[in-house]
């Protein structure tokens, strides 16, 4: 039985200003096509403007999440950031600053140890679309041949 310790990536195109896109399919595609077992998944998003999480991917809560966000972060504020670079997305790092980047999820038998009304989720908090790239790193056994 041996640790194995492997990193892969993959891309997406956001809208910005709070959107959300449900990644829970692409994190598990890896741990199945790379054949591994039992372990633990780091989801990452490289930049400052958005964030990694979970929650139940509903028509409901994709209005109620940047909604609670407004409200603790609000968009129209004044914030030291935006005289630095004059980009307007001072709130949106904060957001991101506050959701965080990354998030682990357990696995077995090559399936994530979610709830079924439990996804994971990518929000881009940045005042424009971009593209962005997911690192996945699993740390696990895999299957032997
Ligand atoms: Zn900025």
């Amino acid at each position: 039985m041996t640790l194995t310790v492997e990193t892969f990536s993959f891309a997406v195109k956001t809208k910005g200003n709070c959107d959300i896109i449900d990644i829970t399919d692409a994190v598990e595609k890896i741990i199945q096509e790379n054949n591994f077992l039992e372990g633990n998944a780091l989801v990452f998003i490289s930049g400052s403007t958005a964030a990694i999480t979970t929650m139940e991917y509903e028509p409901g809560l994709l209005k109620d999440y940047p909604k609670l966000f407004e409200k603790l972060i609000p968009e129209n504020e004044s914030y030291h950031h935006n005289f630095t670079w004059h980009d307007g997305n001072g709130h949106s790092h904060l957001r991101a600053s506050l959701q965080k980047s990354s998030f682990t999820v357990p696995f077995k038998n090559s399936k994530l140890l979610l709830g079924t009304w439990q996804q994971i989720i990518l929000v881009d908090f940045d005042n424009r679309s971009r593209y962005r790239e997911v690192i996945v790193q699993l740390i696990g056994i895999k299957e032997t041949e």
